[in-house]
């Protein structure tokens, strides 16, 4: 089922999204993008004549009521979003009765699911090494279906428009799924758009592809480069994993953040592209600081010629260069990480540089999605959201996907 053809009218729907949004010490939020995110998906249920049952998590309660994890600080910020009244269950699990008094454009948020450990499913208290753990994970796998099974008694039909944890098996992001018919299922507006980003990128390319892949280290990227190698002509690797690979090619790279166990795996990487055709772009030259700081002293070396006590904290003025080269013309833009310490200002150039590159090829007709919270601060940052075709609001998840993963919130209603 889709959401636009569903007909809410006089349904009662049960909606997954992400209000996971960061809170200052008063409880105000200090970020409601991922409330505006959800808003197209729960004002059309609304307006269609449905009435809504908001779920998600906040935090990481683990599995126990923890009063700073509670949705109840984000009723007021939930209703002015939505222009109506919205109702809170205090506990997620004993909500039958007020869902049930739910009439028509009506609204009730339910607690934390995560106050419950059966939402993400994993025994508490007890470590794997146990014996008894398998005995326990099992009771616990049990205990998830009743409680998803109590969500979904709740309501006619499930949405789920939460991407930032489709990549978890949860009670209400896939399990719950087995209640409700292929009729009574649906993805939400979010999940669609993001689903679809992600398919701009894995199946529907339009060449030249060019993927930049940043951040601190090349071990938490490995999937993503993997399946990439196969599809895109162009590979950019930078941020601090430039000089695990300047030093398994014998550089010199100073306190340089660097994985010694990954030495082996950067030489493959190098391999693979070559074997594939794949024009992998190294940053040549970085700006090296002689401490980790916005104020240290810099200087511009080679990337694996980095004097003894300075470190790479961002990509040099030749490899800008060689950067927007390989992002000019592109047709098809994937970008994930930063190239430098963009946190500090006199180290943001080489992610500027990126971000600008990207921005000019999507004026001119490139399809760019960008994902993983840093480099969405990035965009953000040199003000330039609004200029690349997609942000994702997953980080985890959106990583998955391009891996090649299933997301199981996503197969839990498509199959
Ligand atoms: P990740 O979470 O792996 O995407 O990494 C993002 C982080 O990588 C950011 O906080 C950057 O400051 C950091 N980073 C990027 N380049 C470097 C570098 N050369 N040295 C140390 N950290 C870096």
């Amino acid at each position: 089922m889709t959401i636009n053809d569903y007909k809410f009218a006089g349904k009662k729907a049960i909606v997954r999204v992400d209000f996971n949004v960061p809170l200052n010490e008063n409880g105000e939020i200090t970020d409601d993008t991922r409330i505006r995110g959800a808003l197209p998906t729960l004002k059309h249920i609304l307006k269609e004549g449905g009435a809504l049952i908001i779920m998600s998590h906040m935090g990481k309660p683990k599995g126990k009521v923890v009063a700073k994890y509670s949705l109840k600080q984000i009723v007021d910020a939930v209703s002015a979003a939505l222009g109506t009244p919205v109702q809170f269950a205090e506990d997620c699990a004993k909500a039958a009765e007020q869902a049930a008094a739910l009439k028509a454009g009506e609204v009730l948020l339910l607690e934390n699911l995560r106050y419950y450990p059966e939402e993400e499913g994993k025994p508490v208290g007890i470590d794997k090494e146990d014996p008894a753990y398998e005995e326990a994970k099992k009771a616990m796998k049990a205990s998830q279906k009743e409680f998803a099974k109590t969500l979904a008694s709740y309501a006619d039909c499930y949405v789920n428009d939460a991407f930032g944890t489709a990549h978890r098996k949860h009670a209400s992001t896939a399990v719950i799924a087995d209640y409700f018919d292929a009729d009574n299922k649906m993805l939400g507006y979010l999940m669609e758009k993001e689903v679809q980003a992600v398919d701009n990128i894995l199946s529907n390319i339009k060449r030249p592809f060019t993927a930049i892949m940043g951040g601190s280290k090349v071990s938490t990227k490995i999937g993503i480069i993997e399946n990439l190698m196969d599809k895109v002509d162009n590979l950019i690797l930078c941020g601090g994993m430039t000089y695990t690979f300047a030093k398994a090619n014998g550089g010199e790279i100073g306190n340089s953040i660097c994985e010694n166990d990954k030495l082996e795996l950067a030489l493959d990487i190098v391999a693979q592209a070559k074997a594939k055709g794949v024009n992998l772009v190294l940053a040549t030259d970085c700006v090296a600081a002689d401490d980790f700081s916005n104020d240290a002293n810099t200087q511009i070396c080679p990337s694996n010629a980095i004097p003894e006590g300075w470190e790479g904290v961002d990509a040099g003025p030749e490899s800008r260069k060689a950067f927007a080269a390989a992002i000019e013309g592109a047709k098809t833009i994937l970008w994930n990480g930063p190239a430098g310490v963009f946190e500090f200002d006199n180290f943001a150039a080489g992610s500027k540089a990126i971000a600008e590159a990207i921005a000019k090829a999507t004026d001119e007709g490139a399809y760019s999605l960008i994902g993983g919270g840093d480099s969405v601060a990035c965009v953000n940052k040199f003000g330039m959201a609004d200029r690349v075709s997609y942000i994702s609001t997953g980080g985890g998840a959106l990583l998955e996907a391009i891996e090649g993963k299933v997301l199981p919130g996503v197969a839990a209603i498509k199959g």
